[in-house]
């Protein structure tokens, strides 16, 4: 049985007619950049997202980025960010100019470990940047009782997460503002690059706003030295119908996640990420650790099963990040993670029988 790492076969249906209607309208519309899909967008999503304002812009990474420099983060700050997480969140504090201060996770929960914060607060540090990994809610309530007592900004990295929850409260709501990304394969998946910002403050919902669109608030004045980090109106336009399906599409990740949890929480070979007390997951990603990991994903691709890792090389390691001189052994908790994790294959539409599949070929792992 090939079995992929990832398909839309099922999104892509699930959405297709609604979709084509509505492309057919954008494209006849005429207006092709902020217009009423953006705004009507941004509206849905504040509310799904629990929040007084979500601002759309043209990618995750982006959404970090304008987050940032609306604090008024830059040259001489610092931010504290996980050792562990995709290079997105690592590189939006280097383009302030700040520099980023990586904490460990758990390596329970792949998660930062707010009881290590405290230790990295110096008097340059602005902001806690903590990262939903893999869909799970990191320790929100721990992270802003922290950032409370230290005058500390919350920007949240909510890319994997849309929808979790943290003792009742959804993630992308704790922070003073919050970033999101619509890339193809995250929860809510756009069909090119997009991302979006949260809030509950009107000042910053206005200094991204303007960010975003050349650093201007009324046409061609040009307040502050801003970007063109737009949302498309057709990313837009196809968002405003994905959102109406991301409950039940992250009902159906964590439906196929607790298949897995029943199949493997008692096999040797693997062993389960935790979600921390009060935490829920909405399953980006189904990961796991394994020692001799290589090997293992060598035998499910011979039997046909596509895996990934994320992800194979932990940001202070990377080539980008020399400048900051850290050598292989200084974050020991990300390095081991880096070398053990694997994601199995989780996607719309997948089979119970797959997921036998693959974890059959788990239990009865040679390496
Ligand atoms: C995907 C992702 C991003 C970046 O989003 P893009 O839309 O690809 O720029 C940032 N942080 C995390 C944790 C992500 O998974």
């Amino acid at each position: 049985m090939e079995i992929p790492f990832f398909s839309f076969d099922k999104r892509n249906q699930d959405v297709r007619e609604e979709s084509i209607k509505a492309f057919e309208k954008f494209f006849d519309s005429k207006w092709y950049v902020l217009g009423n899909n953006t705004s009507e967008f941004e509206q849905n999503f504040a509310r799904f997202n629990q929040v007084q304002h979500a601002i759309g812009v043209s990618s995750g990474l982006d959404a970090l980025h304008l987050s940032l420099l609306a604090l008024g983060i830059g040259k001489g700050d610092e931010v504290i960010v996980p050792s562990n997480t995709y290079i997105a969140s690592v590189l939006s504090i280097s383009f302030t100019g700040a520099t980023p201060v990586f904490v460990e996770p758990r390596y329970e929960t792949a998660n930062l470990n707010p009881e290590l914060i405290k230790a990295a607060i110096t008097s340059k540090t602005k902001a806690i940047m903590p990262v939903h990994l893999y869909g799970q809610a990191c320790e929100m309530d721990a992270i802003m009782a922290i950032a409370k007592e230290h005058g500390l900004y919350v920007v949240e990295d909510n890319a994997q997460s849309q929808g979790a929850l943290h003792n009742g409260r959804i993630t992308g709501s704790f922070g003073d503002i919050n970033a999101t990304s619509f890339y193809p394969t995250k929860n809510l998946g756009a069909l090119g690059e997009a991302g979006a910002i949260t809030t509950n403050s009107e000042s910053l919902a206005q200094a991204v706003k303007s960010l975003r669109n050349y650093g201007s608030s009324e046409r061609y004045y040009n307040e502050v030295k801003g970007y063109n980090n737009r949302i498309d109106e057709f990313e837009a336009a196809y968002l405003n119908i994905a959102l109406n399906h991301l409950n039940s599409w992250n009902e159906e990740r964590s439906f196929l996640a607790a298949e897995y949890q029943k199949r493997l929480k008692d096999v040797k070979r693997v062993e389960l990420f935790e979600c921390a007390p009060g935490s829920t997951s909405v399953n980006h990603l189904y990961v796991v650790k394994a020692s001799n990991r290589d090997a293992l994903r060598k035998e499910l691709a011979d039997k046909g099963i596509g895996t990934q890792i994320h992800y194979p090389v932990p940001p202070h390691l990377q080539k980008a990040y020399s400048e900051l001189g850290f050598k292989a052994g200084y974050l020991k908790i990300a390095e081991k993670l880096s070398q053990e994790v694997i994601s199995l294959p989780l996607w719309l539409g997948m089979e119970v029988k797959m997921i036998d599949e693959v974890c059959r070929v788990i239990e009865s792992s040679k390496s």
